[in-house]
């Protein structure tokens, strides 16, 4: 097996730079680079040989950027299930349902699918130690990845984070800061720091790897679907890694000739508390502004500043999707409704899809017989104080109160 990873290219100012070398962002510009692969040489990968091969994202091996398999991290991370979500369909008169189900991946979240791919290519390039702002599914998926590939984990985390957030990555052995302030304060001090303390900064869409993990969600979704696409997907956006990576999937699929040209609508979802991408799609723009006090019960979506911002608008727009600002109260609801439905116990982030979904529905921006899929992009163990137990009384003497 070979790697087809040619070179990295400047997704804004179109600059080129090799790719056997380590890279952080644009030489030139410091916007988002992406790494590009000879896909007229890929063209002899077999698609029937890949389905073949044993389960895990690891099976696309020739689209991702490690050249030597031996320098592969990995934890098992891939091939989620797709559910189709008939009780929920049935609910809502539409059929064709679906919940993309990264709750299990390790780590309990689709985070390392990015970790898997960028810590192995790290590795080969010669890292050593890495840091990150996180809101916690990050920073956990770094701290097992680099305790697996036996490298050094720094995380920086907004000091309100869940606590299990916190204990995780620590469990890693990972060295743990708490900041005050959100992600993106995060990720200042790591920026200022990386450098003298030698440390590769893995923060979102600042190195070019994380995306390419992180496609993989779009090729099993294509794939899954017989080499098509489904007609939307729903996608809780923080930093954008994974519409982003999607995004690029399919159009590398498609210049292998394993797809055509049909897109499904990219729907990027988004807390009220923090709504830039949303903010920005509406009003026209190709950047998005920063929000001030952003605030969610969805701390994977509380990302007030994305680098890849025009990246996530660009998709969302070049694939006729939109944008979509769910409440608290709503994401707190559809968190009972999944797992009442559809045994499904979402993280906040994913169960945001599915009030998204409805009002997508109900004004009509996409009809009950379109194939639909929500992304539930971590597990709700993590956010388990969310879910309120309900003790009922037992008449029974033995039986405690509450
Ligand atoms: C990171 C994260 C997101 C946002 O993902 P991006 O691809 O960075 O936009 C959503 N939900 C959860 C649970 C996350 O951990
Ligand atoms: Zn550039």
């Amino acid at each position: 097996m070979q790697s087809y990873l040619s070179h990295l290219q400047c997704t804004n100012c179109g600059k080129t730079v090799r790719a056997d070398e380590l890279h952080t962002t644009c030489p030139d510009c410091g916007k988002v680079l992406f790494a590009r692969y000879d896909l007229d040489a890929a063209r002899r990968v077999d698609r029937d040989e890949i389905v073949r091969r044993r389960s895990g994202l690891w099976r696309w091996f020739e689209l991702l950027p490690v050249r030597d398999p031996d320098h592969v991290v990995s934890l098992g991370e891939g091939d989620t299930p797709l559910l189709w979500a008939r009780n929920l369909g049935r609910k809502l008169d539409a059929p064709h349902l679906h919940i993309k189900e990264e709750g299990l991946n390790p780590t309990g979240s689709f985070k390392a699918r990015g970790m898997s791919v960028a810590v192995s290519r790290a590795k080969e390039l010669g890292v050593k130690a890495f840091a990150v702002p996180s809101a916690g599914n990050a920073a956990s998926a770094l701290a097992a990845y680099g305790a697996r590939g036996g490298l050094s984990v720094n995380l920086f985390m907004p000091k309100d984070v869940p606590d299990m957030m916190r204990r995780e990555g620590t469990a890693y052995g990972a060295h743990l800061y708490l900041v005050n302030g959100l992600i993106d304060d995060a990720g200042r001090v790591v920026r200022e720091n990386a450098g003298s303390r030698g440390w590769f900064d893995m923060s979102t869409l600042r190195e070019p790897y994380r995306q390419e993990g992180k496609k993989t969600m779009g090729f099993e979704l294509a794939e899954h679907f017989n080499w098509e696409l489904p007609d939307a997907v729903f996608y809780p956006t923080g930093g954008g890694t994974g519409i982003v990576g999607m995004w690029k999937a399919f159009e590398e699929l498609e210049r292998l000739g394993w797809i055509g040209p049909k897109r499904p609508k990219m729907i990027v979802v988004q807390a009220q508390g923090c709504a830039p991408i949303v903010n920005a799609f509406h009003a026209g723009q190709r950047y998005a502004e920063r929000v001030a006090d952003a605030h969610t019960v969805a701390p994977g979506i509380r990302v007030p500043a994305a680098l890849g911002d025009y990246l996530i608008l660009d998709a969302v727009r070049d694939s006729g999707g939109t944008a979509v600002a769910v409440t608290d109260d709503e994401i707190l609801s559809a968190m009972s409704e999944l797992a009442h439905e559809e045994g499904v116990f979402a993280s906040p982030e994913g169960a945001a899809t599915l009030p998204a979904y409805k009002r997508l529905l109900a004004d009509g921006f996409l009809n009950h017989e379109e194939t639909a899929v929500l992304f539930n992009c971590g597990s709700g163990f993590k956010n388990a104080e969310l879910f309120p137990a309900t003790v009922e009384a037992w008449p029974d003497t033995r039986a405690a109160s509450s």
